[in-house]
């Protein structure tokens, strides 16, 4: 054999420059650190109630078929997804999470010499498989911590390909007007997709007013994406979706594994969907817990950014890492925001009542000895 390589020489160009996703700390990893348990996590915006029972139930009955190889085509899945949203079964594309179809559009439409476009402080799986395909990332100043829309128009050029939104936006909460939204995905020239990425749109206080579905028909260059990770309270287990035109459908379930959902994820998510009062208990918690979170922040003369998610951003006008580390010391688990260009503020999930207490207990605390 010749002398070895650098072997990072023969990763493409696009993996070679990637920094890879940095994860919410999981709490096996803090106990480890520090001995502790009791550990509260508030920083991967999961369901603090943990999986509902129906979800629980489809799962127990699915165990003993786990020798057959799931259906690759989600068919049950799909059906109950197309009946509750009132679109044709061939209009969605199951993923291993919703990640996966972000990673499947830039797959599937993003090459070198195109440009995938998103906002400063947007969701960082966005850069990553831009990059990874060789693609480049259009970067646009953030407007008020959120999507800049008319920024946006005016630097879509003919290499643009795709344009990554998500709305509510993780990490900063904000949320655009739908109307607004409306008219810039109806602006866009035919060779741009827009990639509306609703991971909390269920948390949305206003959720009917949210009608980008009525959109799908007059805008084939459009992909909602959602996912069963945050209020269906299923991270765990991997399921997102998308609807779009059956076309883009069809371009996404190319490249896809052929089996992408596992056994478990498919019957838990279709069981989850048809739990109403878990939806509705997730979402009373959140609304509560905002509301609680928000008191202590004021209470302690924090600012924060208004969040219509399940997570909010408090701004501690001073650098986030060391307040981060003091709060792990304490047994509570949240998210820095730096690598989102965001290191005075940290992330914090909403989580129980007493999650919630506990952790404002902490930062009371650490903010006292600093
Ligand atoms: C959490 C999140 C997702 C969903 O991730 P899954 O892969 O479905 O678990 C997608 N987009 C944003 C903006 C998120 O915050």
């Amino acid at each position: 054999m010749s002398p070895v390589e650098n072997i990072y020489d023969l990763a493409v160009n696009g993996v070679r420059q990637l920094v890879p996703y940095v994860a919410g700390k999981p709490i096996e990893e803090l106990e480890r650190e520090l001995g502790l348990t009791d550990i509260v996590k508030l920083a991967s915006n999961e369901n603090p109630l943990g999986p509902g029972k129906k979800a629980l139930a489809a799962i127990q009955a699915t165990l003993p078929k786990l020798t057959l190889y799931p259906d690759g085509n989600g068919f049950s899945l799909k059906s109950a997804l197309a009946k509750k949203y009132k679109v044709n079964a061939d209009q969605i594309t199951l993923g291993n999470g919703s990640n996966e179809l972000l990673e499947l559009v830039a797959r599937a439409f993003l090459a070198p010499g195109l440009e995938a476009m998103f906002s400063e402080h947007a969701f960082a799986v966005y850069p990553i498989v831009t990059q990874a395909v060789g693609a480049t990332a259009a970067i646009i100043p953030a407007l008020h911590y959120g999507n800049d829309l008319a920024a946006m128009a005016a630097r879509v050029s003919a290499k643009t390909r795709v344009i990554f939104i998500a709305n509510p936006n993780n990490p900063t909460g904000t949320l655009l007007r739908q109307a607004d939204l409306q008219r810039f995905v109806s602006s866009l020239p035919g060779h741009c997709l827009c990639v509306l990425d609703e991971a909390y749109f269920e948390f949305v206080d206003n959720k009917e007013g949210i009608n980008s579905l009525d959109w799908l028909l007059a805008n084939p260059n459009l992909i909602i994406t959602r996912t069963f990770s945050k209020a269906y309270g299923l991270a765990g287990l991997r399921v997102g979706y998308s609807l779009s035109s059956p076309e883009i459908a069809d371009i996404l379930n190319r490249v896809r594994q052929p089996f992408n959902n596992n056994a478990l994820a498919l019957a838990a998510a279709e069981a989850a969907l048809a739990d109403g009062d878990y939806l509705q208990q997730t979402i009373a918690t959140n609304t509560q817990g905002m509301q609680d979170l928000t008191i202590g922040f004021k209470g302690l003369g924090l600012e924060w950014i208004p969040s219509a998610g399940n997570f909010v951003s408090v701004d501690l006008k001073r650098p986030g890492q060391p307040i981060y580390e003091a709060l792990l010391r304490l047994g509570v688990i949240v998210r820095p925001v730096a690598n989102y260009g965001l290191p005075n503020h940290l992330r914090i999930s909403i989580g129980t009542p007493a999650e919630n207490q506990f952790f404002l207990k902490a930062l009371a605390d650490t903010l006292a000895n600093v």
